[in-house]
């Protein structure tokens, strides 16, 4: 199965109501057209819309294929130019530099497809799907597995790069196989045993292959109005535990066993710190929340101290789940 061929039109940059940017390189200052795609790369591209802590400069270049074919030019255009290709999921799991990220930013928002095949109880989904979406869908029609994934505001490529996990659960449970794209754009499909997966880890983390789609094993056949109600109570649980009213990446940290992050952050009086606009969250130590204004040197100069911190009094060195992507100070003030 593959993600479905979008309409092959070439765009114009006036349809894509893009303006033109100043860029150090005259041939980076427009937006280019990838030829027999729809899809286009825009120079100087945001990031902090495509963020969950909405911070972070521009891409140097930026790009949302919406299907496998525009997928592959744009690792070509890439190639063919040596820059450094960065993939972007929904950016729940990203803490972006404010200087931005230099190179080739690929985002999967747009690579959209989901099938749940009644006869194998399997969800195939393309790299873009949205996590909770799934976990709605799959309660609506009484498949039981990804009740637990409801609260996880990120994408299927982005769960399977992760193994994202929740209430005992993770993607690497439920993963039938995932098909990979390499730089060169050849496809693979990868069992979970290839891709050495452990907590929040896989062989995917800081590598240059895309997941492109993912096949799940669930399990149909339930009450629809159990499965429901289940993923209901998982919502709710998080909404109550987690501070889902500002904007976050979820843990920033890896549970150091047998302590949990939050409680050592919390033990070490750090609830409610705060550098600039970014503080640890009173709800959840384990979050570092923007209360409004923040900038990534905020956010990472706290991720610092509190590591810091926590060394001093534990012995401990938390490990930061987030992925930080572009160049941040050495030394925080
Ligand atoms: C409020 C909140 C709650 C959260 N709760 C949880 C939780 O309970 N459990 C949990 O595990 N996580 C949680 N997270 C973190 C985050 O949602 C997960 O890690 C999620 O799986 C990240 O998916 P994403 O699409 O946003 O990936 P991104 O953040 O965009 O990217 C994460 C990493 O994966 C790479 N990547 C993304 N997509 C692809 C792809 N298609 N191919 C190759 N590489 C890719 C990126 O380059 C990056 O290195 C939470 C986040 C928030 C904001």
């Amino acid at each position: 199965m593959t993600i479905s061929q979008a309409a092959g039109n070439v765009c114009t940059a006036s349809a894509l109501n893009t303006k033109k940017h100043q860029t150090t390189n005259p041939v980076e200052s427009e937006v280019i057209c990838l030829p027999n795609t729809d899809c286009a790369i825009k120079p100087q591209a945001c990031l902090s819309a495509f963020t969950s802590y909405r911070v972070g400069g521009a891409a140097d270049l930026y790009v949302a294929p919406r299907n496998l074919e525009a997928l592959q030019a744009s690792l070509k255009y890439a190639k063919e130019r040596d820059l450094k290709v960065t993939t972007l999921g929904a950016g729940s799991n990203l803490l972006v530099s404010d200087r931005g990220i230099t190179g080739l930013v690929i985002a999967t928002r747009h690579l959209r497809f989901s099938n749940f095949d009644p006869d194998t109880g399997q969800l195939t989904v393309a790299a873009g799907e949205s996590i909770p979406s799934l976990a709605w869908a799959a309660a609506e029609l009484g498949w039981q597995g990804l009740e637990w994934a409801v609260g996880i505001p990120g994408t299927a490529g982005g769960a399977v790069v992760m193994n994202a996990g929740a209430h005992n659960s993770c993607i690497a449970d439920m993963l039938v196989s995932a098909q990979v794209l390499s730089p060169d754009g050849t496809l693979e499909t990868l069992t979970p045993e290839q891709l050495g997966y452990s907590y929040r880890t896989s062989l995917l983390q800081g590598g240059d292959r895309i997941v492109t789609q993912a096949t799940l094993q669930l399990a149909p056949g339930a009450d629809p109005a159990k499965v429901v109600a289940i993923t209901k109570q998982h919502k709710k649980h998080r909404l109550s535990t987690q501070p889902y009213n500002f904007p976050s990446c979820g843990s920033v940290f890896r549970n150091p066993k047998p302590y949990t992050a939050g409680w050592l952050i919390e033990q070490t009086g750090l609830k409610g710190y705060q550098i600039g606009g970014a503080q640890v969250a009173l709800l959840h130590a384990n979050f570092i929340v923007n209360r409004g204004g923040a900038k990534a040197s905020d956010i990472f100069c706290l991720i610092r101290h509190i590591q810091h911190q926590v060394q001093e009094r534990w012995s401990i060195n938390l490990e930061p789940e987030v992925k930080m992507l572009g160049e941040f100070q050495a030394a925080c003030g």
